[in-house]
C-alpha cells in the first residue's frame, strides 16, 4: 500500500530536520529557546474569552453552522473593514468565514486551478501557498522577493506565457517570513498588472494589526478598481491572539469569493458558532475603541529588545515595521541551514533557515518574536558568549 506521490512534495525536509535536531539538543539537557514557529504565545483579551465562555453555554450554538458564517459575524467583519480601511463590503455577498486563512488558502487552488493552470507564488513565501497548489495538482511560478527590490515582486520579470497561464497570484504584506511591508503605490501597480493580464490577486493580510511605530498596513481593497481583480484574506489568529480558535475570513466581490465557497460547502459546515461569537466580540470591541487592540505593542517591545541587543554585539538587523518576525541576514561563511544548526547546537536557540520558505530565502534566517523580553535578552547573552557573531 502506498500513499499518493504528492505527499512527498508536501513535507518540508528543513522543518522536520530542525525538530529532530532540537530534540537531540534537549536530550543533552540544554534548555532550548524556540523562536521557530510563529504561534502567538499570549491568550486573547479577557472579554474575548468571556464571550466564548458564555457562547459555549448557549444550547442554540450547537447546531451545524453555515459555511459562509453567521449574519452577525459577517456584519461585524464588514463594519470593521469600513472602520479600519474605509472599504465598504456587503456582509451578505462579500464576506465569507473560514476555519483560519490556512483553510481558505489551501482550498483556493482547488477552486480555481485545472491541469496546466498556474499560480504565481512569492519566494520566499508562507508554506501553504505552494502546498495548496501541489495538493490541487497545479503548476507554480515563484516570484522572487529580493532585498534589492524591497522584497516586492518585479512583475516586469514575469514571462508573457507564464502570465497567460496564471489564474491567480498570491501577495502577502506585511509579509511572513520577510516582515516586509508594501505601500499603496505597490498595490496600485499590482492591480494594474492583474487587470492587464486577467489574473486574480489573492492578498493575505494576516498581519494587518501587528504593525509598529504608528504604521498602519493598507488593505488592497482600498485601491481604486481593486475589487474587480482582488480578494483579501484576514484572520483573527495574530491580530487577536486567537490562533487556536481557527477563525478567519475572505472578503471581496461575490463572484470572486463564490468558487472558494462552493468548494468549502462540499467539505465543511463552517466554524463553531461559539467561536464566531468570540470573534464578533473581538471585532466589535476593537471598532468601539472600548478595548483597544494592544497586541502590536507586545511585539514592538520584543523587536526592540532583541534587535537593540543583537546590534550591540555586532549583528545589525534592520527593524521591521510589522509582523511577529525578524528576517535576519546571516554572517558570511554559513548557509542558512548551517547557521541555524550551529545556533541550535552552540546557543540552544531555534530559528528557521530562510530557504525553508523558498530558494530565495537562502542567506537569511527567520526569528519569531514568540518569547517574553527576558527570554530574548537571554538569547542575546547566549549568542554574545558563543562568539558566533564577530564584531566588525
Ligand atoms: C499565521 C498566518 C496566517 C493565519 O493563518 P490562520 O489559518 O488564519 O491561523 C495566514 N497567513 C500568514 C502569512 C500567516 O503567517
Amino acid at each position: 500500500m502506498k500513499p499518493s506521490k504528492r505527499l512527498q512534495s508536501l513535507s518540508s525536509a528543513i522543518f522536520t530536520e530542525m525538530a529532530q535536531r532540537k530534540r537531540v539538543v534537549e536530550n543533552r539537557g540544554t534548555k532550548v529557546i524556540d523562536l521557530g514557529i510563529g504561534s502567538p504565545d499570549h491568550p486573547p483579551a479577557p472579554h474575548i474569552i468571556e464571550a466564548l465562555v458564555s457562547a459555549v453555554q448557549n444550547p442554540a450554538n450547537y447546531r451545524y453552522p453555515t459555511t459562509e458564517g453567521s449574519n452577525s459575524f459577517r456584519e461585524a467583519v464588514a463594519d470593521w473593514y469600513e472602520h479600519r480601511f474605509a472599504v465598504k463590503l456587503d456582509p451578505q455577498q462579500e464576506v465569507h468565514a473560514l476555519m483560519g486563512s490556512q483553510d481558505g488558502l489551501a482550498h483556493m487552488a482547488q477552486a480555481w486551478i485545472d491541469p496546466g493552470d498556474l499560480v504565481l507564488v512569492p519566494d520566499p513565501g508562507y508554506p501553504i501557498y505552494a502546498a495548496g497548489v501541489v495538493i490541487a495538482g497545479g503548476d507554480m511560478y515563484p516570484m522572487p522577493l529580493l532585498n534589492e527590490n524591497d522584497f516586492l515582486p518585479d512583475f516586469s520579470q514575469i514571462p508573457d506565457d507564464v502570465a497567460r497561464r496564471a489564474k491567480f497570484m498570491i501577495l502577502n504584506y506585511p509579509n511572513n517570513p520577510l516582515a516586509a511591508t508594501a505601500d499603496r503605490d505597490f498595490f496600485e501597480h499590482a492591480v494594474r498588472y492583474a487587470k492587464d493580464n486577467d489574473i486574480l490577486i489573492v492578498h493575505d493580510l494576516a498581519y494587518s494589526e501587528l504593525a509598529f511605530d504608528g504604521y498602519r498596513p493598507p488593505s488592497i481593497l482600498e485601491i481604486d478598481g481593486a475589487k474587480e481583480v482582488a480578494i483579501e484574506f484576514n484572520s483573527l489568529s495574530k491580530s487577536f491572539n486567537m490562533a487556536g480558535c481557527r477563525i478567519a475570513y475572505v472578503v471581496g466581490r461575490a463572484e470572486l469569493i463564490k468558487p472558494l465557497s462552493i468548494i468549502k460547502s462540499n467539505i465543511d459546515y463552517g466554524v463553531f458558532l461559539a467561536i464566531q461569537e468570540a470573534a464578533i466580540s473581538a471585532i466589535r470591541m476593537d471598532i468601539s475603541g472600548s478595548y483597544p487592540n494592544r497586541v502590536a505593542e507586545l511585539y514592538q517591545k520584543r523587536r526592540d529588545v532583541l534587535l537593540d541587543g543583537l546590534a550591540e554585539i555586532g549583528w545589525v538587523i534592520g527593524k521591521p515595521k510589522a509582523t511577529m518576525f525578524v528576517w535576519a541576514r546571516i554572517p558570511e561563511g554559513y548557509s542558512s541551514a548551517e547557521f541555524a544548526y550551529t545556533l541550535l547546537e552552540q546557543v540552544g536557540v531555534v530559528v528557521i533557515p530562510g530557504n525553508a520558505f523558498g530558494e530565495k530565502g537562502e542567506g537569511f534566517v527567520r526569528i519569531a518574536l514568540v518569547e517574553e523580553e527576558e527570554v530574548l535578552k537571554e538569547v542575546v547573552t547566549r549568542i554574545a558568549s558563543s562568539g558566533l557573531i564577530q564584531r566588525k
